[in-house]
């Protein structure tokens, strides 16, 4: 495979108004064939793989087109970090971020090159320019990569994580989940809402939950109860299950022989399973007496998502930071849990 050496010219774009803003630099100097993936200059990639995971989302595996290795800062970020790469639209000369999944065991018992292989999960946003042009790319296309940026360090003496994902904010959760498995006696709680079924086929909380007929600020029931506390039977049929479902169960196994594990509930819109203030509240242990280590909350979803549970990130002095801690969360008390928007 063939890769036209690109020259291109400095553009910055700029994207204001209700999506906020981020501006992207492409650097003048040509990318050089063999280099490995850098946050420089864009690094052709071909796609070997595109696995569909629902009728809006699929798995994409790329390979660098030129066998080059895994550079150090990729290997590092898997250690420690959550971290993102950005992908190129080359008609329209813009650039979106996306997270690599962790590799499976499958990929790492293979040879070198599949251990390598990025997989991102991505969503086809309905007028989305970026995820539109991806989808409709065949295999074997090239795609151009930038990477890594490090979205998030997590501390060296982490204990506890509750992360609340919604849709694709699953694969930073995963990411998560697999640095936490490197740290002994670590727990995680992962809360993933989809809004239907079909991007979690198959997957069984460790806590069932029953379903409710309104959103939970609508019903009785509010902060300090949870849909699971309620349950008393078992609601759902087995099913095959989805990849990222048995990717989970794979991390779960994994996080099982080192760590004190991976507990995941999921949350279904259109099976009126929402998740609740109580969920989170029931997992502080806030009355439990203060272990050493650190302990965060993470968020990541769509922007909605992020305003009910955190509030919303803002601008400042040309990117995104944190911004005051609002919404749900903001009103809940933490103790010393640290919330991180993602
Ligand atoms: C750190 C980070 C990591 C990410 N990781 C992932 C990931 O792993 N997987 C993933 O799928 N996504 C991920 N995303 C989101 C991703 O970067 C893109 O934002 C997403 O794919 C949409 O990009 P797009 O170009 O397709 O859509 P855009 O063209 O940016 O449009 C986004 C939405 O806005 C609407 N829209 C655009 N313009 C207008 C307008 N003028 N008026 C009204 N509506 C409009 C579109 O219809 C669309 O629904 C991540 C984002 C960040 C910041």
């Amino acid at each position: 495979m063939t890769s036209k050496p690109l020259r291109l010219r400095p553009i910055y774009l700029v994207v204001v108004g209700a999506f906020g803003g981020a501006a992207y630099r492409f650097s003048n100097r040509p990318p050089s064939s063999d280099a490995s993936l850098n946050p420089n200059t864009f690094t052709p990639y071909t796609l070997v793989d595109k696995r569909r995971v629902s009728s809006t989302s699929a798995i994409f595996t790329l390979r660098s087109t030129y066998g080059a290795a895994e550079p150090d800062s990729v290997k590092e970020a898997w250690k420690r970090s959550l971290w993102s790469l950005q992908i190129k639209q080359p008609q329209l000369q813009i650039a979106r971020a996306y997270t690599p999944l962790p590799p499976t065991e499958e990929g790492r018992a293979e040879d070198d090159e599949e251990e390598h292989d990025v997989r991102l999960l991505i969503r086809q946003e309905e007028g989305g320019e970026v995820s539109t042009y991806l989808h409709r790319l065949p295999e074997e296309s090239t795609i151009e990569l930038r990477g890594p940026n490090v979205e998030c360090d997590l501390p060296h003496d982490i204990q506890e994580v509750i992360f609340l994902a919604g849709g694709t904010g699953i694969a930073p959760a995963m990411q998560v989940a697999q640095v936490l498995g490197r740290r002994a006696g670590s727990k995680m709680h992962l809360l993933w809402a989809n809004r239907r079924r079909e991007e979690c086929v198959g997957g069984l909380s460790d806590e069932v939950l029953v379903p409710h007929n309104r959103p939970w600020w609508k019903s009785l029931f509010g902060l300090g109860q949870s849909s699971a506390a309620q349950t008393t039977v078992e609601d759902h049929k087995p099913q095959a299950k989805g990849i990222i479902v048995q990717e989970l169960e794979a991390l779960k196994e994994r996080n099982r022989a080192s760590t004190k594990g991976l507990e995941v509930q999921y949350f279904v819109d259109e099976e009126k399973t929402f998740i609740k203030p109580g969920d989170v509240a029931k997992r502080l242990h806030l009355e439990a007496s203060r272990e050493n280590g650190s302990k965060m909350i993470l968020i990541s979803g769509p922007d909605g998502f992020m305003e009910y549970w955190a509030g919303k990130k803002v601008w400042a002095g040309g990117k995104e930071v944190q911004g005051p801690l609002g919404g749900v969360l903001g009103k809940m008390e933490l103790k010393d849990w640290t919330v991180y928007k993602l």
